[in-house]
């Protein structure tokens, strides 16, 4: 359907015509073809980008010029952006970024693309062009390669880890042995990507469908080391993708990974290029302290939820769950993680004016004396009755009054 959607068949007109011709190419041949609804949907041509910037100036569509020098021009098409290519082919590779020529021939720019299911090509009539056999290996769910593994690794070692991204969301069975091999022969080419390139990566690997054996089998061929450092947790990260299969979270899943998650927070920040606010995050969910567990009461839930917020409770549940490793279909589990749907912390009961009528002065005695009644306010369970608030006062004016 969305091969005749408006913007994508004016596009497609307008670059397959007058001695030119146009495809949509990768990534989302492949998902259309999966039946999975495509992403970002990218266009290959043999027009030169001036011919398509000239060509979309014409019909009055906005463009940006993305990545000129390598032949990529954005067409934004009622108000939807593709990304245009020109074909090409490799001219020299250094392992992480290319030098590429201009050809008007499809079977070369299929050579340069990393994976056979990834080197497809759909015209504007519904036909399928495959010069790199992809279409049998997507039919048998197999990841493998374009040419030589060995090869195509040299050039560039993120295509390590898209082999795994895709055997991780696709393929069934084991890894292909040749890419398997490969990649583990080159493992040190890892550690001279981008921080960028290798969390974007590994983010979308963390969420597919079988990334915890996936993961195992990269941890085992020393895969993993060179991008993030330290030791693994496998075995939680495979129970958490059984409990978030239908909402995977990659962060969570990060932090399931690693053995002391507040300790990695750091490293895992610098060596992925995480946001403030995605280690702080990981920082939060702390290491299981104050252990949560289904068989204590729920007023220990409710306090963690009360000082830790709604997000960081939940992260902290999901993992308490998958690190307890028995029986993660005990429904008393899926109770805590429920909580803050069913409760919601009432407002403080006091004031300072409620010491102040005890006799607390205003100034830092007050302050240590709020302090002490919220604290025992939550070891209290969160009472709102007036005795049990006036012996919450009482017990935080005993405190502060031995200071
Ligand atoms: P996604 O659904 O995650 O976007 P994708 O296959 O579209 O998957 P992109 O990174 O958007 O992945 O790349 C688009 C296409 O460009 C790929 O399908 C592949 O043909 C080619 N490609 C991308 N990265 C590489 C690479 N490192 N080496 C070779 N070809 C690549
Ligand atoms: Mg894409």
């Amino acid at each position: 359907a969305w091969l005749t959607s408006r913007p994508l068949a004016g596009l497609l007109a307008a670059l397959d015509s007058d001695g030119e011709e146009a495809r949509v190419s990768g990534g989302a041949v492949r998902d259309a073809l999966l039946g999975d609804a495509p992403g970002d949907v990218d266009v290959a041509t043999t027009a030169t980008p001036q011919v398509v910037l000239a060509r979309a100036a014409d019909r009055g569509w906005k463009t940006v010029p993305t990545g000129l020098a390598h032949g990529t021009v954005t067409v934004i098409v009622d108000g939807t952006p593709f990304e245009v290519t020109t074909l090409r082919r490799d001219v020299a590779t250094d392992g992480r970024r290319a030098v590429v020529a201009f050809t008007r021939d499809w079977a070369e720019d299929a050579q340069r693309r990393d994976l056979t299911i990834n080197g497809l090509y759909l015209d504007r009539s519904g036909v399928v062009h495959d010069h790199v056999g992809g279409l049998a290996d997507l039919k048998a769910r197999r990841v493998r390669f374009i040419g030589s593994a060995c090869e195509r690794i040299r050039e560039d070692y993120l295509r390590i880890l898209r082999f795994f991204r895709f055997h991780a969301r696709y393929a069934e069975g084991a890894p292909d042995p040749d890419g398997l091999l490969a990649s583990v022969r080159q493992r040190e080419g890892l550690v001279s990507l981008s921080r960028e390139r290798v969390r974007a990566e590994l983010l979308k690997l963390l969420v597919a469908r079988r990334a915890a054996e996936t993961i195992a089998v990269m941890a085992q061929a020393g895969l993993l080391a060179p991008l993030i450092g330290g030791a693994y947790r496998l075995a939680r990260l495979d129970r958490l993708t059984r409990l978030d299969a239908r909402a995977p979270d990659a962060l969570l899943r990060l932090a399931a990974l690693s053995q002391f998650v507040s300790e990695d927070a750091e490293r895992l920040r610098s060596r992925l290029r995480l946001s403030n606010a995605e280690a702080e995050r990981l920082e939060k969910i702390g290491d299981m302290i104050p252990a949560l567990s289904p068989d204590g009461d729920e007023a220990a839930a409710r306090r963690l939820l009360y000082r830790e917020g709604a997000e960081a409770y939940r992260d902290r549940v999901r993992l308490a769950w998958a690190d307890a490793g028995k029986e993660p279909g005990d429904w008393r589990w899926a109770m805590l993680l429920t909580l803050p749907d069913r409760w919601k912390a009432p407002p403080l009961p006091f004031s300072a004016a409620d010491l102040f009528d005890r006799g607390v002065p205003p100034g830092p005695r007050m302050g240590r004396a709020l302090r002490a009644a919220e604290r025992a306010w939550i070891a209290a369970d969160f009472p709102d009755g007036a005795t049990a608030v006036a012996q919450v006062l009482e017990f935080a004016l005993g405190e502060v009054g031995e200071l």
